[in-house]
């Protein structure tokens, strides 16, 4: 893989404004070790081990300026990380997923995707949309009656996928199992402060 460096995303920061955190006296994100990227550790249910490396970041969790670790309510608003284009919105084991690609590449004509997870749809999102930044792509989906004790998060994951790939056929199963699909850290692309917390 050769280095590329993404341009950075207000994500973190749109988040936060979205859904009026700084009324909630937010002060920073925070991670369980299994919500990071790469991570082959389970947070919910009773811990033990993923079955795959984790393919991206599980937001939920914030710190408050009294020290409390808070979180995220069940229909946050969740916003794009950058200007974009909705491709493919499938199911996932808790809400929705949504695949959007950006009008972003690295040399080798892949094209930069951010994916969100366990979400419900909003508004006019479906195939085709193109959203400015920050513009509402769903709200946490909730976890009441799921198969898995649970809390309500997003799954987001950031992927370089070839421009070529048919953007309708995008799943969980490709994005794990395809050698031409590349994901990062969403962390490395986040401006934001973040603390990682151990899970009792
Ligand atoms: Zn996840």
């Amino acid at each position: 893989m050769t280095p590329y460096t993404l341009p950075a995303s207000r994500f973190c920061e749109l988040v936060v404004n979205h859904n009026n955190l700084s009324e909630q006296g937010f002060l920073q994100w925070a991670f369980y070790p299994g919500m990071l990227f790469q991570s082959m550790e389970r947070w919910w249910d009773n811990g033990g081990c993923r079955d795959k490396p984790h393919e991206g970041i599980d937001l939920c969790l914030y710190i408050d300026q009294s020290g409390s670790t808070r979180g995220l309510d069940k229909a946050a608003r969740i916003p794009g990380m950058y200007q974009g284009c909705v491709k493919n919105i499938i199911d996932d084991y808790i809400g929705k997923t949504i695949f959007m690609a950006h009008d972003i590449y690295n040399d080798t004509v892949k094209q930069l995707y951010s994916i969100y997870g366990h979400v419900e749809l909003l508004g006019r999102i479906e195939s085709g949309v193109i959203l400015e930044e920050g513009e509402i792509v769903g709200s946490i989906a909730g976890t009441e009656g799921k198969r898995l004790k649970i809390l309500p998060h997003v799954h987001i994951s950031v992927a370089l996928i070839p421009e070529s790939f048919p953007a309708e056929q995008l799943s969980w199963k490709i994005m794990n199992e395809s050698l031409d699909i590349i994901l990062l850290n969403p962390l490395d692309i986040f401006n934001g402060n973040y603390t990682i917390l151990q899970q009792t």
